[in-house]
């Protein structure tokens, strides 16, 4: 028993080396990468017009195309990228291929819709993030009202003045200003009619939840949207996987609709072409 309780210890150790190994090992590739620009890229899905069915406007995610372990999701590299001080330099580099996507699309002879872009709270609250912003639209000519911000709710935790002041800075240059994930995080409600946002998307885990009759997920997205909509907010449903979802959905007040039914992420070329085959009667 002594040395099966030494060996599976041994076990441990190693694997434990390996995983430290492992996390050593991407985060100096993602250095690396982020120096040179070269290996990441956006992937976009649209956001469809619950009404019209078109896509209105499309959520860029960034993505990692990584030499031998393929492509990379965000989830396995950001909270890396947050820990080691990576991130602002990661959210730089997704600015810029956002821009560099737009101002492609224009020059295919494309009429671009609003793109939304993730922030991470160290970019959001970097000094001077809304002249950062203002001046690398007007280097690349894109319109201000092409972005749309998305922040969750926690990155205004305890600095809701200050934050409340960037935001506004933000809209009154003209971007657009999304509350992601709405609905898990701490806020009470009645903080929304403080935040100048001009939509909120209801966080997919109610969506998920409508498939399951026990959970009482309806009357939480109704009372969401419909105060939302009374705030003159626009409403978009994330995560939506099925058509069934999709027609529930239609009883509540909510405007765009973001999930897999309508449309995957994709890359840059991808997005644009189906646009182009199959908008939309
Ligand atoms: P998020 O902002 O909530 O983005 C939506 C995530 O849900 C995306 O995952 C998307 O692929 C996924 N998704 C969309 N529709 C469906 C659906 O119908 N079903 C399911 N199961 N999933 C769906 P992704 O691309 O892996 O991104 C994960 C998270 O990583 C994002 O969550 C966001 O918080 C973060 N992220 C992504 N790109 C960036 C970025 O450029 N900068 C920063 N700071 N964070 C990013
Ligand atoms: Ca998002
Ligand atoms: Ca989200
Ligand atoms: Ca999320």
């Amino acid at each position: 028993a002594k040395k099966e309780g030494r060996n599976t210890y041994r076990l441990y150790r190693s694997e434990m080396d390996l995983a430290m190994q492992h996390h050593l090992t991407l985060e100096t590739e993602l250095r690396t990468i982020l120096d040179t620009g070269e290996g990441l890229f956006m992937a976009y899905q649209p956001l469809v017009s619950r009404e019209t069915r078109l896509t209105v406007s499309a959520e860029a995610l960034v993505r990692w195309q990584h030499p031998t372990r393929g492509v990379i999701p965000p989830g396995d590299f950001i909270p890396l990228a947050e820990r080691s001080g990576l991130i602002l330099l990661l959210g730089e580099r997704v600015l810029d291929n956002v821009i560099s996507d737009i101002c492609q699309w224009q020059q295919q002879g494309f009429e671009v819709m609003p793109v939304a872009i993730n922030l991470s709270a160290a970019q959001f609250w970097q000094s001077s993030f809304v002249q950062h912003v203002e001046q690398k639209l007007a280097d690349a000519g894109i319109p201000p009202k092409l972005i749309t911000f998305e922040l969750t709710e926690s990155l205004l935790l305890n600095k809701q003045a200050q934050g409340i002041e960037i935001l506004t800075n933000l809209s009154e240059l003209g971007c657009r200003i999304a509350l992601d994930d709405f609905g898990t995080g701490y806020s009470s409600l009645s903080y929304l009619q403080h935040i100048p946002a001009h939509s909120l998307k209801i966080d997919r885990s109610f969506i998920e939840a409508l498939d399951d009759p026990n959970q009482s997920s309806r009357p939480i997205i109704a009372a969401i949207a419909s105060m939302a909509q009374e705030l003159g907010l626009s409403v978009v449903a994330e995560g939506v996987e099925s058509e069934k979802q999709w027609a529930i959905l239609g009883n509540y007040a909510i405007d765009t609709i973001q999930g897999f039914y309508t449309g995957y992420p994709v890359d840059a070329d991808t997005f644009i072409m189906n646009l182009k085959q199959y908008p939309l009667k």
